[in-house]
């Protein structure tokens, strides 16, 4: 039986995933398990890494190889298919990948939950990002819809600068998708007309440090209820593991 896992990108400077991964196998009595941190400085490395690791069962996938794995893997899940990109891939026993994208329904769980069921209302996506892809399918299937804003200007985006002359109109669900504010960027911050916010408006970030970033201080101190990236950070690893070892 297969027990190795781990997480390809570069460069690899994670501690949430193997230490998410060392409290499962704690948690599940699976002592002889694995979860290995895997470097690839170019994704063409990928299959070398295959064919000497026959007890690899799964991998996640990271930073800059989201999209770049798609061509290596035999078959892809309607959800990693509709996104675009690929965090997870599970290694069947005849050696085929299959890849799947457990960001969007991470997000999509931990939106739902925020927001309680029957919430009406539409969304400003900030950023157009790989994150963001996984956000507006989210999205698409809570039937919540959207619009972007992006720095660069385009017919299907609003730019910053038209969100602070319009204002945020109708808009009560505002999502973060930048790196602005993520350590160490602390003090940046999306440009939007905060003093607008109430009660009746939500802030999701998808930064998880700091906990508390600028967007979300300013959005809470209005009144607005905020939640940052550490739940939507938890349910895709439980997600990934769930896929691992139960399909
Ligand atoms: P990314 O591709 O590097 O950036 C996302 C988008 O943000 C860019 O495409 C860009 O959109 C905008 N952007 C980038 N730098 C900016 C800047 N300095 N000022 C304003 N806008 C900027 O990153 P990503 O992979 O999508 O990830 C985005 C964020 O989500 C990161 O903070 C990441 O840690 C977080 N994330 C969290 C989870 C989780 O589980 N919580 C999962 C995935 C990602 P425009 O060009 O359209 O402006």
């Amino acid at each position: 039986m297969r027990t190795a896992l781990g997480i390809i990108g570069y460069p690899l400077n994670v501690t949430f995933s193997p230490a998410w991964f060392a409290r499962k196998f704690a948690d599940e009595g699976l002592d002889h398990w694995t979860y290995e941190v895997f470097p690839l400085t170019d994704i063409s490395a990928l299959p070398a890494l295959l064919a000497e690791r026959s007890d690899l069962l799964g991998l996640n996938v990271t930073i800059p190889y989201k999209k770049e794995v798609i061509p290596y893997l035999d078959e892809l899940d309607p959800v990693a298919t509709r996104i675009g990109a690929v965090n997870t891939i599970r290694i069947m026993e005849d050696g085929q990948l299959i890849g799947y994208n457990t960001d969007g329904p991470a997000f999509l769980e931990s939106l739902a939950a925020m927001l309680g069921p029957g919430w009406q209302g539409r969304a400003l996506i900030l950023g157009s990002g790989g994150a963001a892809q996984a956000v507006q399918d989210a999205l698409v299937q809570l039937e919540i819809p959207f619009d972007v804003t992006s720095r660069q200007t385009s017919t299907d985006t609003l730019t910053y600068q038209m969100i602070q002359e319009r204002g945020l109109g109708v808009y009560r669900l505002i999502i973060n998708t930048t790196p602005m504010g993520m350590s160490p960027h602390l003090d940046e911050y999306p440009d939007i007309p905060f003093r607008e916010l109430g009660p009746d408006y939500y802030l999701y970030d998808l930064i998880y440090t700091p906990e508390e970033t600028h967007f979300l201080k300013e959005g809470r101190k209005q009144g607005a209820t905020g939640q940052n990236g550490l739940e939507m950070l938890y349910l895709q690893a439980e997600k990934s593991w769930q896929i691992w070892t139960t399909k």
